[in-house]
């Protein structure tokens, strides 16, 4: 450690961070300052296993137990650059995962609900978060393909797992104007789509060809 309080290994996360910032997201179209800002920020090696550490910033998911990944950076910008967050919005996120995502969608807005199947997975993200100081975190183990109904609707929904289709229930928690991005498809190939409810009608539109683990449950695959 230095006499700052900040070790070698901080500053080189940082700069690897930067790095990322611009080589991979920045290089590839997104734009929104505030994602580009929250991505330069988040310290995303606190939410990789340790033994992977000196791959958290490359250009790819990682495992991160349970069968479970931590999306590629430029993923989880793009889908949040997709929810168009401009401050304050009630944002739900299916598939907390590490809380990586989450960890950046609170740097956007304070109201974010994330719903995560596997308990393991769900008190990790909450210990990654408080390590952060984040406040106010709310994680709910369960079937996300249900979504949160008690605290519906929603400006936006992120879906981080791939689906059959784009579950309905979680259509019919999306607020008027809302945005829902979300992968579907096979189980081993996807698009994600991005659908926007306007006047009670839902429109959708696809952004790009992906990879994601299955979304299992109700409204999802089978186990
Ligand atoms: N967003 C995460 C990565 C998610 S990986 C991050 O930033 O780290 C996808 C996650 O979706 C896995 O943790 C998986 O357990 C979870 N998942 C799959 N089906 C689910 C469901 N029906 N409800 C909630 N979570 C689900």
């Amino acid at each position: 450690m230095t006499s700052m309080g900040f070790s070698c290994t901080d500053k080189k996360n940082e700069k690897n961070r930067l790095d990322m910032v611009e080589n991979q997201i920045r290089a590839r179209g997104v734009r929104d300052p505030g994602v580009l800002s929250a991505m330069r920020r988040v310290p995303r090696e606190i939410f990789v296993p340790l033994g992977s550490r000196k791959y958290a910033y490359d250009d790819a998911p990682i495992s991160i137990g349970e069968g479970q990944t931590i999306s590629q950076p430029y993923m989880v910008a793009l889908m949040t650059e997709c929810i168009e967050l401009r401050g304050n919005e009630k944002v739900l996120e299916i598939g907390t995962g590490t809380g990586y995502q989450m960890a950046i969608l609170l740097q956007l807005t304070p109201r974010v609900y994330s719903v995560e199947r596997i308990p393991a997975l769900a008190e990790k993200a909450k210990r990654n978060l408080a390590s952060l100081s984040y406040k106010t975190i709310n994680i709910k183990t369960g079937d996300g393909t249900c979504g949160w109904p008690e605290e519906a609707p929603f400006d936006a929904i992120i879906v981080t797992s791939g689906a059959p289709s784009v579950p309905e229930s979680l259509k019919l928690q999306l607020a008027e104007g809302g945005r829902l991005v979300i992968p579907a498809g096979s189980r081993h190939n996807q698009t994600l789509y991005k659908v926007t409810k306007q006047d009670d009608c839902f429109a959708l539109s696809e952004i790009t060809p992906c990879v994601f683990v299955p979304l299992i449950g109700k409204y999802g695959w089978d186990e």
